[in-house]
């Protein structure tokens, strides 16, 4: 069974040492000294950011969006994880999806000012794949309008852009560690800020509102354990070789199916790619489930990342984006981790082709 992607995990001994200090300390949670380690560690990855682990990267964007103080519309892409529309509605804000465009498949940052209202109150967006938003044109459009910038950066870690980690553009980035991420704490996100009184109030609400026995605010549990802190550190050190492992597979992925009609988000210009998926966008729905069919049958994993377009979700409408349905409705994410067998990825392209002619 290949599936589509394969948790990292790394030595056992390795992890066991850092046990062995949870188990001398006694100090299980709550802002333990392997959650510091790692905050500091992140920061330093991210320019001197403030960076703060949380339990998951759902609850890092309904902090973020709670910390904003946001209100009214989120103006958000459709074509990105659930997460990021049910944050939105959890928060008690309206989601308005705008398009995405055709090359990175992030929101098209042209279209944002036309969906700006008098109840518009910030523009959440997907680093999707890893790929960029146009995070300059959304600064300014942001700045024009009086609007709050958060970009769900759930796939980003790792990834610059013009020279500084994507993940330290707008208001405030999160980040998701989920064991399926390319950098994970088996569960796990993290918000990152600039604003230093913006990192304090979001300290408080992932710990409850109190410090100690002063009560400030009203708060939730967003932390994360020292457990989860410790695969972090283990992780962390072989995030580069990941990427590098990756844009070799990436090479060859592409080597095998040049020539056949998919299409592939492209990089823009300025870009130090992760290479956190490698998606396909089939000729059309039809093609798409015949390949996903003729890969299951030689017990071979895909998945519709990202499927459906989050303006269809069931439990909310939203307004109509003819790209994303039609990406989304196309779009497969092969198998992709660092030490995929590199026959494997050559099985798998030959099955492609045999279905795509
Ligand atoms: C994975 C993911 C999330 C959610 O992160 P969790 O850590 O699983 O809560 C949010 N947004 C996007 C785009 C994701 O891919």
């Amino acid at each position: 069974m290949i599936n589509v992607t394969k948790s990292y995990l790394p030595p056992l001994s390795e992890y066991v040492s850092y046990l062995e200090g949870i188990w001398e300390r006694g100090w299980l949670t709550n802002n333990g000294p392997l959650v510091q380690e790692l905050e500091a560690k992140l920061s330093d990855e991210l320019d001197g950011a403030q960076v703060q682990f949380t339990s998951n990267g759902t609850i890092a964007l309904q902090i973020a969006i709670k910390a904003l103080g946001l209100t009214g519309e989120i103006i958000t892409t459709p074509f990105s994880y659930v997460a990021t529309t049910t944050a939105i509605l959890w928060e008690n804000c309206e989601p308005v999806f705008v398009d995405i465009e055709n090359r990175t498949f992030c929101i098209d940052a042209d279209k944002i000012e036309a969906a700006i209202t008098p109840r518009t109150s910030a523009i959440l967006a997907t680093h999707v794949y890893g790929y960029p938003c146009d995070v300059h044109k959304i600064e300014q459009i942001a700045q024009r309008h009086s609007l709050k910038v958060i970009y769900d950066g759930a796939h980003a870690f790792g990834v610059n852009y013009h020279g500084k980690p994507l993940l330290t553009y707008g208001d405030i980035s999160t980040c998701s560690f989920h064991a399926t991420k390319l950098f994970h704490t088996s569960e796990g996100g993290a918000i990152i800020v600039r604003d230093k009184e913006l990192a304090d109030k979001i300290w408080l609400y992932k710990s409850f509102g109190h410090r100690g026995d002063e009560y400030f605010t009203l708060g939730v549990n967003g932390k994360n354990s020292e457990f989860h802190a410790a695969m972090g550190l283990c992780n962390l050190p072989r995030v580069a070789s990941f990427i590098a492992a990756r844009r070799e597979l990436a090479k060859l992925y592409m080597q095998e199916l040049a020539d056949m009609p998919l299409q592939y988000p492209t990089m823009p210009e300025g870009l130090e790619y992760n290479y956190a998926y490698f998606p396909i966008v089939l000729p059309s729905e039809e093609v798409m489930h015949r390949v996903k069919d003729a890969l299951v049958s030689n017990d071979i994993n895909t998945r519709r990342y990202f499927y459906p377009s989050l303006n269809k979700l069931p439990y909310h409408s939203g307004a109509i984006c003819p790209v994303s349905e039609d990406i989304a409705s196309r779009v497969l994410s092969l198998p992709f981790y660092q030490d995929i067998d590199r026959l494997d990825v050559k099985y798998i392209c030959e099955i492609i082709k045999n279905v795509v002619v």
